[in-house]
């Protein structure tokens, strides 16, 4: 059976971007581990540990969040700046003893298809910074999940999420504890720009324009057909919209 055959630590930036750059070797990223050494698709030669590299502070330049890719769900959810809708969408997104261990870099780069905190980071127009040996660049989420190779050698430094406005979430679940059949999370800014993005509507978080809800092609599963959650997303985006145009009224 594969196993992991090296564990590294390194303590720069530069020391592990090297590390992660050899060819001879297959090496990944390991952040809290709630996936890699969980529920891992495939198993890494090498794994390059990013917890002493400093990456998990949470900054404010002007009304922007700058989130270390390090940081946990859990120092997210109590993180005094965290806006209220994302702090509830991580909170819904893993139990605490995921919470305690999973980073915010793990999350982006896992991209979990229904994961309702990425829609919110996607609904806040959230950009991801990638570092690699070349420099930083600062990629739109939604380009990052489109993109089949984002992170091409880099690795995921920080998330900015721009905090001014209001944003609510709406969502359809089996049981209120169930990961959403459908979920839309909608944020309004300060100047009155209304941006919504879903989870359950596509193959992954996607950003949804009310108008062409019927032009979505969800994929179907045991939870709900492809009409179903059309409806359903329908339903949820006016939901969103009216209680933003209330000023986020429960
Ligand atoms: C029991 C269980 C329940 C879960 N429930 C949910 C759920 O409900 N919703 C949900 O969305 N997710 C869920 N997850 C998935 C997982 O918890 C999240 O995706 C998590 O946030 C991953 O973060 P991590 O720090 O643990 O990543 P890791 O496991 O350390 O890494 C995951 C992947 O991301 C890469 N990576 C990590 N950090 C970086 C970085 N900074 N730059 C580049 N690449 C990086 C790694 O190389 C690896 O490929 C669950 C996992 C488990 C085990």
């Amino acid at each position: 059976m594969a196993s992991i055959r090296a564990y590294h630590r390194p303590t720069t930036l530069d020391a592990a971007l090297e590390l992660l750059a050899r060819e001879e070797v297959r090496s990944v990223p390991l952040a809290g581990g709630t996936v890699l050494n969980g529920l891992p698709t495939e198993i890494p030669e090498e794994v390059v540990d990013l917890q002493a590299l400093h990456l998990s502070d949470i900054s404010r330049d002007g009304a922007a969040l700058d989130v270390g890719s390090m940081t946990t769900l859990r120092d997210f959810v109590d993180h005094e700046w965290t806006p209220p809708a994302l702090r509830d969408l991580a909170l819904r997104q893993a139990p605490n003893t995921i919470r305690n261990a999973a980073t915010i870099g793990g999350t982006v780069a896992t991209a979990d298809p229904e994961s309702g905190l990425l829609a919110g980071f996607l609904a806040y127009s959230a950009t991801v910074r990638i570092t690699r040996a070349s420099g930083s660049e600062d990629v739109a989420l939604h380009d990052f999940f489109d993109d089949h190779n984002p992170l091409d050698g880099g690795l995921i430094t920080s998330i900015r999420i721009p905090i001014g406005g209001q944003a609510v979430f709406e969502a359809t679940a089996r049981t209120p504890a169930d990961t959403p059949i459908v979920l839309v999370v909608g944020h309004l800014s300060d100047a009155g720009s209304l941006r919504l993005a879903a989870t359950g509507v596509a193959s992954g978080p996607v950003i949804i324009d009310p108008g062409l809800i019927d032009d979505l092609e969800p994929p179907p599963d045991f939870r709900g057909s492809a009409a179903y959650r059309r409806h359903l997303a329908g339903v949820l985006a006016a939901r969103v919209s009216g209680r933003l145009q209330q000023g986020g009224a429960p």
